[in-house]
Formats: structure tokens, C-alpha cells, sequence
């Protein structure tokens, strides 16, 4: 039995057994957050996000009927990291479930099970999102890098994306996220430049615009996996913060930390700078959960304070 609500404009799907009792509910906090519940059997889902759109955090929770010893999401072609609270016999299990900057608008199943027969499918409607497009005119070797730093390039390609496949697999922070800089977020997020006439990857962070030498706070516990210069990010320190939570801070003047470090949520991490290919200093705070790049702004909105 399939049931679909459409409420405030957003379209949640409901799919159950056919003994199930089902409920459903969204509701509209003041915080301009969503929360859309999906009841199936005993097992309770609820998704809690600013909106279910490329680039934004969605924060599962799971009720369990009966205590199971593991629960797995699969979602958007990955396997997402679940966690409990530690309190022993705790029913309720979390995932993180990132909605990549490029995932297209329609219904994606978010597979989740907890063994023992336990099976739910929550899905999700993401909606589509317009971002803008930018044009500026840079330095030519951030556009067309000279061939001599070509291999340094591709290492530093590899280099990253071995990082962002290799989490730490248990959770390295328990407080709420904290903004790196005091300054705010411009928007952005997800626009796509094209420099001197030549189309961009879209924006994967947000950048800040504090001033050269401002110190830059870990937004939460975890581990420093990377702490180098590198031809694109200039200065770059990317924190594990363990399953599949990763912050990458770049442009930085100065380092303070060195790859193996553990950090504390908010210990100063670096300085602001201008370092790589920048037009000018800034702080870009770029998120991956799960492989999917999520605004920043968006992790702060939901695990911040
Ligand atoms: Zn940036």
C-alpha cells in the first residue's frame, strides 16, 4: 500500500506492509526545519533537515521496537554510518544522510536495517534547487595549470579522495558544531563559476570572508588527516570527525596542527589566509558526509548548538 501526502508542498511517500498502521506527519518548526515522520511497523523514522535539497544534511533518526545491536542506512548509492547514544539498552539510532550538491530532484529510498527481519524504507523527495552562476576573471594557472604541475594535480586529486573513502568508522565528536570564524557564510554554496570563460566545478563549501590572519576553530572533535599546502586549496586542514563526517578548511595562512593530531571542537586549527588559487582572503569551509557534499551552513543548522 502506497499512500503520498502532499503538505506544504513537499510530497512524502509512504510505503508498508500491508498490516501496517501507518501515520504521517510534517510539521514546520519556527526554525524553518523539516521533520517528516514515517511510521513502519514498530520501526520509527523520523528526518529532520532545512529541506530536502542537493547539498543539505539530513539527520535520521530510528526508533527500534526492540534493542538490535546494529542498524545499517544505505542511501544514495552509499552505505551511511549509523550511531546510538551511549546510554546501554538506547533504542534510538542516527544517520547523517548527506544529499550530494549534484543529486538530481526526485524520490530516493533510503534502505534501512536493523537484522532480524527489522526492514524500513524511508524515502525521500528532494526538490529541486537553482544555484547561482558566477563569472570572474582569475589568475590563468588557476584555470589552465602549467603542465609542470600536472602530476602534483592528479596526486593531490587521489590524495583527497582516498581521504574521503577511508573514515575513521567510529564517532569522534559528541558536542554541537561550532562556526570556524566569528564572520558570516556568503551564499555561495553550490554556484557555478566560470572563470575567464571556462565552466567550474560548483562551489563545494562555503566561504567566509574574515581577514587575513583570523584564527580558524575546529568545528568539531576529530582527527587531522590532512594538513599540507596543495595547489587548489593553498593551505588545507581536513578533520575526520569518524563516520564519514569530514571538514576541509583551506586558504589558510598558517597551520597550527600537523597530520595525527586530535582536536577538541573549537581549538584553533590555523589562520585565515590567501593561500592556493583565491582572489583574495577568505576561509573556505567545505563538508562531505557519506561522500556527498553538504553546505556547511546547513551541518551547523542541524548538529550546531
Ligand atoms: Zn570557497
Amino acid at each position: 500500500m502506497t499512500i503520498t501526502n502532499l503538505v506544504l508542498g513537499l510530497t512524502f511517500s509512504l510505503t508498508l506492509g500491508l498490516t501496517s498502521s501507518l501515520t504521517s506527519s510534517l510539521t514546520l518548526s519556527l526554525t524553518s526545519s523539516l521533520t517528516g515522520s514515517q511510521t513502519a511497523g514498530r520501526f520509527e523514522v523520523t528526518a529532520k533537515s532545512r529541506a530536502v535539497q542537493p547539498g543539505e544534511l539530513v539527520v535520521l533518526t530510528m526508533i527500534a521496537p526492540v534493542h538490535v545491536d546494529q542498524v545499517r542506512v544505505h542511501a544514495f548509492g552509499h552505505e551511511v554510518a549509523t550511531f546510538t547514544t551511549l546510554s546501554p539498552g538506547d533504542r534510538t539510532w542516527q544517520a547523517l544522510v548527506g544529499i550530494d550538491l549534484g543529486v538530481k530532484p526526485g524520490a530516493y529510498p533510503v534502505a534501512i536495517d536493523a537484522g532480524a527481519g527489522q526492514h524500513t524504507t524511508y524515502e525521500l523527495i528532494v526538490t529541486p534547487k537553482r544555484f547561482p552562476t558566477r563569472r570572474l576573471t582569475v589568475d590563468d594557472s588557476f584555470v589552465n595549470p602549467p603542465p609542470s604541475e600536472q602530476e602534483r594535480i592528479e596526486r593531490e586529486a587521489k590524495l583527497l579522495s582516498d581521504v574521503w573513502q577511508a573514515p575513521t568508522a567510529e564517532r569522534l565528536w559528541t558536542e554541537p558544531f561550532v562556526r570556524p570564524v566569528a564572520e558570516p557564510a556568503n551564499s555561495r554554496f553550490g554556484t557555478r563559476s566560470i572563470f575567464n570563460g571556462v565552466p567550474r566545478n560548483p562551489h563545494g563549501g562555503a566561504d567566509f570572508l574574515s581577514p587575513s590572519g583570523t584564527p580558524i576553530h575546529a568545528p568539531n572533535a576529530g582527527r587531522i588527516v590532512v594538513a599540507r599546502n596543495l595547489y587548489f586549496s593553498g593551505n588545507t586542514v581536513i578533520i575526520d570527525h569518524g563516520l564519514g563526517l569530514f571538514s576541509m578548511l583551506a586558504h589558510l595562512s598558517a597551520m597550527d596542527v600537523k597530520e595525527g593530531d586530535r582536536v577538541s571542537a573549537g581549538q584553533i586549527v590555523g589562520r585565515v589566509g590567501a593561500t592556493g588559487r583565491v582572489t583574495g582572503p577568505h576561509l573556505h569551509w567545505a563538508v562531505r558526509a557519506s561522500g556527498a557534499r553538504v553546505d556547511p551552513v546547513s551541518v551547523l543548522a542541524m548538529l550546531g548548538k
